[in-house]
């Protein structure tokens, strides 16, 4: 085993055209695999900020740890394969980024939570490269180097897996042929992953629809269930091969933070708690909008129908205690700036009420109002009340947690059965963790 650790970040090698800064982890693997550097971690996939005007897709930052005793000769295989990978042409900005050595700088771990939920600037990167003497490389305008720092100092809480299957490259840009039943099946049978199949619109979740090397992404909670869950798919072509990747999928880690209302800023994620200001506006095509008095201030969030909550926030009124968790898009005119709401968090009910007109206690008919201010009166015996009453009526929502459905989730989404779950099991080198299959 070496005697040096290497701790490689990379991001935004890809874009909208083709690549995806995965694939050249798993090129970047094998790399490192055939120069004799030993793996002391399953590769990283770290998802940032979801709220980014910028990102290609899922916002995906990669990070690679090994023990080498040639570390100089790997960061130049690195630097070259970055720089003859990655898309630039196409509006890819790289940033490749190294360090040495087993401890994490707090001041990169610190940058790491805050890539999750804040607009970082590209100059604060720089200045975090120059602090912790850390070794950086980028193409383009550097953007990436926000992502590739951001990947090596983000500490897990929790973790999900996911197992990615590349591509051959004769492959790249056709259609993806998969058996859906297979994986229907799958997830039925290995309900350790989750987020692979919508069964309410019968739709297959793992494959993207782009033309990246990407055949298909399988998430789960540990990577034995993810290798007994591949066996089970069927896929329509032969695949070059695969790699299991630490993740903060499925954790929700982008929610944690609470957003001061007074302090709103474009792109920040995270949660504001408050009462319901008004009954929510339910708009053309069903979002629903609402405004939340938090600390004082209106805050306006809308609730987009695909996220299968709207019905859900359509039936808060007036004084209903709620969280939300969600981004904040800009302000835009006739619009001011926005929550864009991810989850509802139910936390207290008001008494649904309507109010109507006295019934007359002899005849029991409804009284007729007798103009403003002057009470109501029973058009048969004259009986006379002086207000309206009002009823309790039953609230069609509960105190509860309402997240989107599955079909709507970002990557960051913590499903349904992943809620109070952690892992953080360590690295099982035995595992074959990276495959790359024999043509
Ligand atoms: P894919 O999912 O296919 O990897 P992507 O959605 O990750 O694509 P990128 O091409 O990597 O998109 O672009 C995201 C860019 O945003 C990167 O340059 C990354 O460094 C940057 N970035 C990520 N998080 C933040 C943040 N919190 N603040 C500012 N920039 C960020």
């Amino acid at each position: 085993m070496g005697h040096t650790t290497l701790q490689i970040g990379l991001d935004d090698t890809d874009s909208v055209r083709g690549m995806c800064t995965t694939f050249l982890a798993y090129a970047m693997v094998g790399m490192l695999r055939d120069q004799g550097a030993r793996f002391l971690d399953y590769p990283r996939l770290v998802r940032l900020n979801p709220n980014i005007p910028w990102k290609t897709r899922g916002n995906g930052a990669v990070a690679l740890k090994v023990r080498t005793d040639d570390a100089p000769r790997l960061k130049e295989m690195a630097l070259d394969m970055m720089e003859s990978h990655a898309d630039t042409a196409n509006g890819a900005n790289p940033g490749l980024v190294f360090l040495e050595g087993d401890d994490m700088p707090g001041e990169m771990s610190r940058f790491g939570s805050l890539a999750l939920w804040r607009l970082i600037r590209r100059q604060d990167a720089r200045r975090l490269v120059r602090r912790c003497g850390l070794e950086s490389h980028h193409l383009g305008n550097g953007q990436g180097l926000v992502g590739a720092i951001a990947a090596l100092g983000y500490r897990f809480g929790d973790n999900t897996m996911e197992m990615l299957s590349y591509r051959r490259g004769d492959r790249f840009g056709t259609r993806r042929d998969i058996s859906a039943p297979s994986v229907r099946r799958m997830q039925e049978e290995v309900p350790s992953t989750f987020g692979s199949y919508d069964v309410r619109r019968d739709r297959v979740l793992i494959t993207p629809g782009g033309p990246d090397p990407v055949f298909y992404g399988i998430r789960g909670e540990d990577p034995k269930s993810l290798l007994r869950a591949s066996e089970m798919i069927k896929a329509g072509e032969p695949l070059a091969g695969y790699l299991l990747f630490r993740s903060n999928q499925g954790t929700g880690d982008h929610l944690q933070n609470r957003l001061d209302a007074r302090d709103l800023r474009p792109y920040d994620s995270g949660v504001i708690s408050g009462t319901v200001a008004a009954k929510p506006v339910t708009g053309r095509g069903g979002n629903v909008f609402l405004d939340v008095v938090s600390g004082g201030r209106n805050v306006c969030c809308a609730v987009y129908r695909e996220t299968g909550i709207a019905t859900t926030a359509g039936e808060l009124i007036a004084g209903d205690g709620i969280q939300v968790g969600g981004g904040i898009r800009r302000a835009a005119p006739g619009r001011p700036r926005t929550l864009n709401v991810e989850f509802i968090r139910v936390l207290r009910l008001e008494r649904g009420t309507v109010w109507t007109n006295p019934a007359c206690p002899q005849c029991k008919k409804r009284m007729k109002s007798r103009g403003q201010n002057q009470g109501y009166r029973c058009q048969i015996c004259k009986m006379q009340s002086p207000a309206r009453v009002s009823r309790p009526v039953p609230r069609d929502i509960r105190r509860d947690l309402y997240i989107p459905a599955v079909g709507a989730h970002r990557h960051l989404t913590r499903p349904r059965q992943r809620l109070g779950r952690i892992n953080n099991a360590a690295f099982d080198d035995e595992l074959p963790w990276f495959v790359v299959y024999r043509k």
